[in-house]
């Protein structure tokens, strides 16, 4: 269906409760702000996107798996070449356990250059004896209790340090970071555990052989390392290999006016001989081969996917009709709260045409609540045919507090989780296609890693956590913690 036929514009969710709303007191402000925002250049471009969609509908076939990772709120003040590359790093270091155990490419979109603004339970919190807003990520406003004020400029500083961030990834992944050669400059220094480190060198060890042996006989030719990645040659989108960029879309002011209309690419000249092979022609191609203008579709060009949070999924609210126009592949979090047929009238909203590659349903019911609702949501969501890729957050619904006051989550928990998702997909005939992680490779001043969530092979004690704790949000899984859950994958998924 056409979007416009059906009554959408960038800013019809304007006529729609937004839930988690901002009250801005200075509204002038805030429109000057977004003018501003709709002049600035787009930060990913319709070729990226098309291309993700199609990566996509491979995670859904099952030809590849989704690695959704990174922090819970970026911070202005980590947006640091320290912090960035140990992302990136801990991300290829985890997709790479996972291609070598499972044997299926990886598709790698990171919680990055844009994940600022946090949804929260409630709009004000006591700080002493002070009631006071809520902080609700850098771009809204900020962590000091003084500065709770929502500013809108913080939304422009949000779009220069995301396009500072996404400068700086897409000049690491063009020059040479991601080859398989390097892989130890990811940062395998500070790791403690030496099983760990010893399991993640015989496959590095793996990998070289391997890669030496196609160079030998000369298949590697446009890049041997790449092929090893893609398992089909080709540049991805962002350098040597894929990697895209995510947030949750929660403040639709400035998603609007980063929302842009452009014709679908009409070739698939921008992207890897990997990607044509199963590209089906785009709109416009069939448009201009029939002699008619091209028609143009809106892309949101802040990032390339986008996710709808578990709090703003309301079926007839805001977020819902906002994300229902783009072009975008869109994730929608499912929690406990969710009803089996609810999922189904959400999918025929956002994914009428039922288009592959589309909707990507990220679950995060808790460990002790998966059993009661994921098998009725897989069954509800296969009984209507929408095509869907289904992803673990296994960190969202296993949040807790520590006896210290600190916000934490259990390694055991998390796996727990992730363990029942694996088998409740198989019970019904379904696969599990990704994982959805908060997890940082970011280390402390002193140079270890962060001591945000207990367990782990590292065995992270609770009266440990205060020692490195730096998330400013949810507690995110450390390095080796990370490195444990992508063992924990490759095994499971060995072929
Ligand atoms: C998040 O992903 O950081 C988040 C807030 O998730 P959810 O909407 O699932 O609670
Ligand atoms: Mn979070």
């Amino acid at each position: 269906m056409n979007e416009q036929e059906a009554g959408w514009t960038p800013s019809s969710w304007r006529s729609k409760p937004a839930a988690q709303d901002v009250v801005y007191p200075d509204r002038e402000k805030l429109d000057k702000v977004l003018n501003k925002i709709r002049t600035l250049p787009p930060l990913v471009t319709p070729s990226e996107i098309e291309r993700l969609r199609h990566k996509l509908s491979q995670v859904q076939r099952n030809e590849a798996f989704l690695l959704h990772a990174g922090d819970c709120a970026e911070s202005f003040d980590a947006c640091t070449h320290e912090n960035i590359s140990a992302k990136i790093g801990l991300i290829l270091s985890f997709s790479l356990i996972l291609i070598w155990g499972a044997r299926m490419p990886v598709v790698r979109i990171g919680r990055i250059a844009g994940q600022y603004a946090k949804p929260r339970s409630s709009a004000t919190e006591k700080i002493g004896d002070r009631e006071v807003l809520s902080f609700r990520g850098d771009n809204v406003n900020g962590l000091d209790p003084n500065d709770r004020t929502p500013d809108p400029e913080r939304l422009l500083s949000a779009y220069f340090h995301s396009t500072a961030t996404l400068n700086y990834v897409r000049g690491l992944l063009t020059s040479g970071f991601a080859s398989l050669h390097h892989p130890r400059d990811w940062s395998l220094s500070h790791v403690r555990s030496p099983a760990l480190r010893e399991e993640f060198e015989r496959i590095t060890e793996g990998l070289s052989d391997a890669l030496d042996f196609t160079r030998t006989i000369g298949f590697g030719a446009d890049g041997g390392d790449r092929l090893s990645y893609e398992q089909g040659g080709g540049r991805g989108v962002l350098g040597e290999v894929d990697f895209y960029t995510s947030h949750e879309g929660l403040m639709l002011d400035v998603e609007e006016a980063m929302t842009r209309a452009f014709p679908v690419p009409s070739s698939t000249a921008s992207t890897s001989r990997s990607a044509i092979t199963n590209a089906s022609r785009s709109p416009s191609a069939e448009a201009e081969s029939q002699g008619e203008r091209p028609r143009k579709v809106h892309y949101n060009t802040s990032a390339h996917f986008l996710w709808i949070g578990d709090r703003t999924r309301q079926l007839t609210g805001a977020h819902v009709e906002y994300f229902r126009g783009v072009r975008n592949p869109i994730g929608v979090k499912v929690g406990p709260t969710m009803q089996a047929d609810e999922i189904v009238r959400l999918l025929d909203i956002v994914n009428p045409d039922r288009e592959p590659g589309k909707v990507t349903l990220i679950t995060r019911y808790g460990a002790g609540k998966i059993e009661q609702h994921l098998a009725s949501h897989i069954t509800a969501v296969q009984a209507s045919g929408h095509p869907v890729a289904w992803i673990c957050d296994a960190m969202h619904g296993n949040t807790l507090t520590s006896s210290t006051g600190l916000k934490t989550r259990h390694f055991g928990t998390i796996i727990s989780e992730l363990t029942a998702c694996l088998r409740i997909h198989a019970e019904c005939g379904s696969t599990l296609n990704g994982v959805s992680l908060e997890f940082t490779g970011e280390l402390s001043e002193d140079g270890f890693s962060v001591t945000e969530c207990l367990g782990g092979s590292m065995e992270l004690a609770e009266e440990e956590l205060g020692l490195r704790y730096q998330s400013f949000c949810d507690p995110r899984l450390n390095f080796e913690q990370s490195l444990d859950v992508a063992f924990l994958l490759s095994n499971h998924f060995k072929k």
